[in-house]
């Protein structure tokens, strides 16, 4: 690393950090009532080795019985103090550690919640999973270390330096002359070990994304009888983190070994001067004794302040991770104030809308529709050509790079997402239905929703039938993505979930794809219903679903290339009517460009 890139590199630590106290700003009083508590703890440390030091001078200088007895007593009393507000720091240090946890999550799921759907296609579900856990609970242990230990450690410092030239300046010259090699150790190792933290978390991200999408495709994966490809795939992945983490553990073990020689060392060099000046009659027994006490005590808090520069390499690391995915632009943000949409009439028009998808590719050229309050539109072409998109870019799923969207006359950029969303009820041919029971499934989009109100809108999908042969009808839970139910009876779910819904423009895209002809005929007439009094979309391929809407529009390669009804458009005999007349079994041929 150049030196221009690390000095640019340690800047960015900097800036990471302090953005970070955001997350601990509001737990200040709970740290600052902690670090109280540890600097007494810290004191109560000092203390004991000069505790030591009376009872072996008594000892020394033949003391009574009971004045032996008092001073030990004083020790124990000492000792369990310490003991006992220890194990209240413990508990206190998790509670804050849980709070900052929390805050960290809360933050990070809310900007998960709003990302762009862009976003969420880049990363992959189990990367993210995997990031924000090792994320947050690497930042997490860094705080504690640097909140929690950094104090007590400063205070037991100074302290415990204190009392160690008031008992005896040589010694403790010499104890002090120690103290800069568990850093030195520190500062070899840091550099390994941020590194290592970095290597870890691309590794596990990309491991556990495969797993995730494996499991998710684990009927594919069956199919192909790929499982044991995907074994040896997360095996070899899982190794190779593994062997990261082994070097790794060298490092430490070294670290730890050579920080217990030098404490040996520092207790060597005490022992021999201080036998020295012991035989001399400079100092007492209980004076050694004490100084001896403090080495090994002053080396762990020593190597405590030192280690704190590598764990903040260790938490600019988890930060980094953290601030991806809090700093990751959200193009499709609200305005400063974004306007409330109530209960829309349902206007929909697209004005010069162009769009491509991140890769550059333009999918949308200078869309022009216009689509009446009720109104129902069909749009057919082939696939690929842009279909898919339009119904996403109106609910502002991506931003635009041209023209604008309206609702009611005002342009969806300037609507509270959230409003314009509820404005939209959309059913795709995946439907997305959660592990959960078929009655939270189509209360989806309105928790609120009765009982009747369910059953009446499962029975306009043509579902309730089918829902109560199920095991525990409504209360049937349908497994992930719903793989407990078919295809159609997934389908008709999804249409409850959005007639439930209730909103005045309604998106079917491919939503009867997989109904077979006996269930389509009565979801065609659900969907009639349904569409009645709402602007409706239909992206279909159905030649009977396609038919009866006011207007169809033909959607080739990202251009409009006719507008018109069925009889306009097959007396046009341009691409609709070579599809309609190259039909087959109701279907339109979507791929017959
Ligand atoms: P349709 O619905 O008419 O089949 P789509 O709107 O789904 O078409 O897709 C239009 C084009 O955009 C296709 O070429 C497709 O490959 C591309 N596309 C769709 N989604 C994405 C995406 N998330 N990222 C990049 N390209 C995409």
């Amino acid at each position: 690393m150049s030196l221009v890139e690390s000095a640019h590199e340690s800047v960015r630590s900097r800036t990471l950090l302090v953005r970070s106290l955001q997350f601990v700003r509001p737990l200040k009083r709970q740290i600052a009532g902690i670090s109280a508590l540890a600097i007494i703890v810290a004191a109560l440390g000092v203390a004991e080795p000069l505790l030591l030091k009376r009872i072996f001078d008594a000892l020394g200088a033949r003391a009574s019985i009971t004045a032996l007895v008092v001073l030990a007593s004083v020790l124990l009393g000492l000792l369990a103090a310490r003991t006992a507000l220890e194990a209240l720091l413990n508990a206190s240090t998790w509670r804050t550690r849980l709070g900052v946890d929390y805050r960290l999550r809360e933050a990070l799921l809310g900007k998960l919640g709003v990302l762009p759907l862009s976003y969420h296609q880049r990363e992959s579900v189990g990367g993210t999973v995997n990031r924000v856990n090792r994320g947050i609970d690497g930042y997490v242990n860094a705080f504690s270390e640097i909140a929690f230990k950094l104090t007590p450690a400063l205070a037991y410092l100074i302290l415990a330096t204190v009392a160690l030239f008031r008992l005896e300046w040589r010694l403790a010259v010499i104890v002090l002359a120690f103290t800069p090699l568990p850093a030195l150790i520190g500062v070899w190792a840091a550099r390994e070990q941020t590194e290592r933290e970095r290597k870890l978390m691309q590794r596990w991200t990309t491991l556990y994304s495969r797993l995730n999408e494996t499991l998710d495709g684990i009927r594919i994966v069956k199919s192909f009888a790929m499982e044991e490809v995907e074994r040896r795939r997360f095996l070899s992945g899982q190794r190779e983190g593994n062997a990261i983490v082994e070097r790794g553990a060298r490092t430490d073990a070294t670290t730890s070994a050579l920080r217990g020689f030098a404490a040996i060392l520092a207790r060597i060099a005490v022992l021999i001067a201080g036998s020295i000046l012991v035989s001399r009659g400079q100092v007492t027994v209980g004076t050694l004794v004490a100084v001896l006490g403090f080495v090994g005590a002053l080396l762990g808090p020593v190597q405590g302040l030192t280690d704190v520069y590598q764990t903040l390499q260790r938490g600019t690391v988890a930060l980094e991770t953290i601030y991806d995915i809090l700093d990751a632009p959200d193009t499709v943000a609200d305005v400063a104030k974004p306007i409330k949409l109530a209960d829309a009439r349902g206007e929909v028009r697209f004005e010069g809308v162009s769009y491509s998808y991140d890769n550059g590719t333009r999918v949308l050229h200078d869309i022009h529709l216009h689509v009446t309050p009720g109104e129902t539109v069909a749009i057919v072409g082939p696939s690929g050509g842009g279909k898919t998109t339009m119904s996403l870019l109106l609910q502002r799923l991506y931003p635009l790079d041209a023209g604008r969207i309206t609702v009611d006359g005002v342009n969806i950029r300037d609507i509270s997402a959230r409003t314009l969303r509820q404005n939209i009820s959309a059913v795709y041919q995946d439907i997305g239905l959660f592990n959960d029971t078929v009655r939270d499934n189509i209360a989806y989009g309105r928790p609120t929703a009765n009982d009747s109100d369910i059953e009446e809108a499962a029975r306009m999908a043509f579902a309730h039938d089918f829902i109560m042969a199920l095991p525990d009808g409504y209360d049937t839970v349908v497994g992930e993505h719903g793989s407990r139910l078919s295809g159609g009876q997934k389908q008709r779910i999804g249409i409850a979930r959005a007639l439930l819904k209730d909103a005045p423009i309604l998106v079917l895209d491919e939503a009867t794809a997989a109904l077979d002809a006996r269930s389509e005929a009565h979801v065609q007439q659900a969907l009639a219903n349904a569409a009645r009094g709402r602007t409706t979309f239909i992206i279909a391929h159905r030649l009977a679903t396609v038919v009866n809407a006011d207007r169809i529009v033909v959607l080739r390669d990202g251009r409009i290339e006719a507008i018109g009804t069925h009889v306009d458009l097959m007396h046009q005999g341009g691409y609709y009517a070579k599809l309609v007349n190259g039909q087959m079994g109701g279907m339109l041929l979507s791929n017959a460009a």
